[in-house]
């Protein structure tokens, strides 16, 4: 009866990637190596992750009438991901430049553009409204406005999911959390989302998380997998031993993953150990997008 198993709300960024040797100080200019342009943001990299591993997806987000919004719906498309939804033109298509060092480490500036005006009043249009109807879960970041994201939740109808990824992290108000099920945080996420009594353990971040209101927690912990909780228990989910390369994208893949699995019926714990193996092959390749596997990927670790 549901048209979509995922619907993505969220953004889509064009990532500008260049190699430094060091990077410039106020005035310098410096040269760096030749440009890598990928399709990257938080929304557009679950919805390709979930379509991927076979799950009907669509994503609704926006993306400015310029040639990095081709890219992402073309990326998109070629995943298989349904953008009916994805809105054209209002701003330049959002941008993340990023700078990369001798030693691997980042710079980023991010330009959220289009993703900025994802408005309330595009979540309330009927074209919205009916890909909001037709999917079983439904799952946002904060890389759009949080005024959207709060739309999105009274948009839901009752029986459908929604998972939420707080990255960029902040304080959420209550119906956010409320709706959730599950939260998805990585340590910084879970701090941030708690304020100052955050407690040092993954199990406290997730017992003062579940107290603010989610029916459910994912605390995602990198090379040490992840924590799930609800009102019948707290377990651990061990992460599947891997070569990370590039852990880029771990946790998109993971929470698409997660989403999907759950939307199957499958239980929190089991969503989770099949999360991580997304999450583990992703890290065994470069970049996000084009790091993601397959479901025969994932059953082959
Ligand atoms: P991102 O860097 O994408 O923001 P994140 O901090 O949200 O990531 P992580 O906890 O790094 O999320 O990764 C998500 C999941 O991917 C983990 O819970 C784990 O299951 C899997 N994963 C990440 N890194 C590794 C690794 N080095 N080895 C095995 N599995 C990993």
């Amino acid at each position: 009866m549901f048209e979509y198993d995922l619907l993505v709300v969220g953004s889509a960024n064009a990532d500008l990637v260049v190699g430094v040797e060091r990077r410039p100080g106020a005035g310098e200019t410096v040269l760096g190596s030749d440009l890598a342009l990928h399709p990257g943001g938080k929304g557009a990299n679950q919805a390709v992750a979930a379509a991927r591993l076979g799950a009907r997806t669509a994503l609704l987000a926006r993306v400015g009438d310029d040639a990095h919004g081709r890219l992402l719906l073309d990326s998109q498309r070629a995943a298989g991901v349904d953008t009916s939804g994805v809105l054209v033109g209002g701003a330049p298509t959002g941008v993340a430049l990023i700078t990369v060092d001798p030693s691997g480490d980042n710079s980023i500036v991010v330009s959220p553009g289009a993703n900025g005006r994802l408005t309330p009043d595009d979540i309330r249009e009927p074209s919205a409204s009916t890909l909001l109807a037709a999917s079983r879960v439904v799952s946002t970041q904060l890389e759009i406005p949080l005024e959207t994201v709060e739309e999105v939740v009274r948009g839901l109808r009752p029986g459908t999911r929604f998972v939420l990824n707080p990255s960029p992290p902040r304080e959420l108000p209550a119906p956010v959390l409320a709706a959730c099920d599950p939260l998805i945080v990585n340590e910084h996420e879970a701090r941030v989302v708690l304020g100052a009594d955050a407690g040092a353990t993954p199990e406290e971040w997730a017992g003062a998380l579940l107290a603010l209101g989610p029916r459910s927690v994912v605390v995602t912990l990198g090379e040490e997998g992840a924590l799930v909780a609800d009102a019948s228990g707290t377990a651990r989910v061990p992460a599947v031993e891997v070569t990370a390369v590039d852990t880029t994208g771990a946790g998109d893949s993971f929470t698409a993953a997660l989403a999907w699995r759950l939307g199957t019926g499958e239980s929190l714990a089991d969503s989770a150990a099949y999360a991580a193996r997304v999450g583990a092959v992703a890290v065994t390749r470069q970049g996000a997008q084009a790091s993601f596997p397959t479901a025969e990927e994932v059953a082959a670790v």
